[in-house]
């Protein structure tokens, strides 16, 4: 049985970034830009006042000495005024600083007066050179990164974007990505539940896991079909069809009622890998047809039914894939991860790694519920996976990295 990093080695191979289109800035947002971006206006463009005051000639302010007021200057518009000696420019922030200033004085720094009707400042503080001036370039200078591709898109990027004159950034295409829950005890909100049945949480579950990812609704289509070869054929037949990731919840272990592998088969889509040595999700399975003679290519995760194992495998496998293909670095691929604190003192003595689900709380990390894996409201109070190898004992108060989910 493959290890998790060698399933995981496995799949990346597949995955590289899809073709770039232009996207606008704001449905960019939380996901890596395609291309790697420069700076073509500088941050500030032109020399400004960081301050509502006076523009002057640092060398000129003593205190007690007049300065003659000759003109204001607001943001916005670039009058072009130049100082003279004994000169000041009232000025506001940021306005473009006159030719010849090199300081602004703050207006609570003056007083007013005014003879023989022109204006006055006295200076009651002095000014250094450069004092509440904000330098052309000082902050960004044109030809400066602006962005690496592969990296996320925040909300300060978006503003540094706009700054630019920038409306669409360049991001890989979109996938369109299925879920397809399978199970004849599964029913849909709204329906009664009769003896034996449950609500199909792992469908939602998957959709929001993709959410969380900014794949948008559209690109998301959500399906249900029974514990039957023919309804298993036709669902996926129809999915691969039209989906480069088909992601199945249920159906992949060995059950008399587990059709997703000889659907596949039937399909011509043979599992490039299936049983991961990780608990929960030993039954996962990994397909793919690759891209060829007018058919697209489809990459199909099969995810253990069990609500945990499904989560787990998400997180470990196709989480890392999809990133991939939405333009993340490799090294990104593996999700986020923090180090923490371990609360309590926990082992496992089984015979695969363990990915324990816990809270984290000011960086210390809880266990959460039951560690079983169809124990949903666990999951549902964890922020995080710590890995236990096999036979590893950990300590309460040691540190360790956990991965965020
Ligand atoms: P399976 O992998 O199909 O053998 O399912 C394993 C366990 O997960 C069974 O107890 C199923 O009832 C449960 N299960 C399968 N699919 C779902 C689902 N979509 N939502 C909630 N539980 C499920
Ligand atoms: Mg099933």
């Amino acid at each position: 049985m493959l290890t998790e990093a060698e399933a995981l080695a496995r799949i990346l191979t597949h995955y590289s970034p899809a073709g770039l289109v232009e996207v606008p800035l704001l449905e960019a947002l939380g996901r890596p830009v395609g291309r790697t971006l420069f700076a073509e206006v500088a941050l500030p463009g032109f020399d400004n006042s960081a301050m509502d005051g006076y523009a002057v000639r640092a060398a000129e302010v003593v205190l007690g000495q007049r300065l003659r007021v000759i003109a204001e200057q607001a943001a916005g518009r670039d009058e072009a005024h130049v100082l003279g000696a004994g000169e000041a420019l009232r000025i506001f922030t940021g306005a473009p600083m006159p030719g010849a200033a090199d300081a602004v004085l703050m207006q609570e720094d003056v007083t007013l007066e005014v003879a023989d009707g022109k204006r006055f400042i006295c200076p009651t503080d002095t000014v250094q050179v450069g004092e509440n001036v904000r330098r052309a370039g000082s902050d960004l200078c044109r030809g400066q990164c602006l962005l690496r591709a592969g990296e996320v898109l925040r909300p300060g990027h978006v503003g540094l974007l706009a700054s630019q004159g920038m409306a669409t950034v360049a991001m890989p295409r979109l996938p369109r990505v299925a879920v397809l829950s399978t199970g004849d005890e599964l029913v849909l909100p709204g329906q009664p539940l009769l003896p034996g049945q449950l609500y199909n949480s792992n469908g939602p579950m998957l959709v929001a896991l993709l959410r969380a990812l900014r794949l948008p609704a559209s690109h998301i289509e959500a399906q249900h079909c029974a514990d039957d070869l023919q309804a298993t054929t036709e669902a996926l037949r129809g999915l691969t069809g039209r989906c480069e990731v088909v992601i199945i919840s249920g159906g992949v272990s060995v059950g008399d009622h587990d059709y997703v592998k000889p659907a596949l088969a039937a399909l011509g889509l043979l599992p490039e890998l299936w049983r991961v040595r990780v608990k929960p999700g030993k039954p996962f399975l990994f397909a793919q047809r690759p891209e060829g003679a007018g058919e697209p290519g489809c990459r199909v995760f099969g995810l253990p039914g069990n609500p945990v194992s499904a989560f787990v495998t998400y997180q470990l496998f196709v989480r890392p894939a999809l990133l991939r293909l939405l333009g993340a670095e490799p090294a990104q691929c593996e999700g986020p991860r923090a180090v923490v604190t371990v609360a309590e003192s926990l082992s496992n003595s089984g015979d695969r790694p363990h990915y324990m689900r816990g809270k984290l709380e000011a960086g210390v990390f809880t266990t959460s519920g039951r560690q079983q894996s169809h124990a949903l409201y666990g999951l549902s109070q964890s922020h995080a996976l710590l890995r236990l190898g096999e036979g590893e004992v950990v300590e309460a108060g040691a540190q360790r990295s956990v991965l965020l989910v």
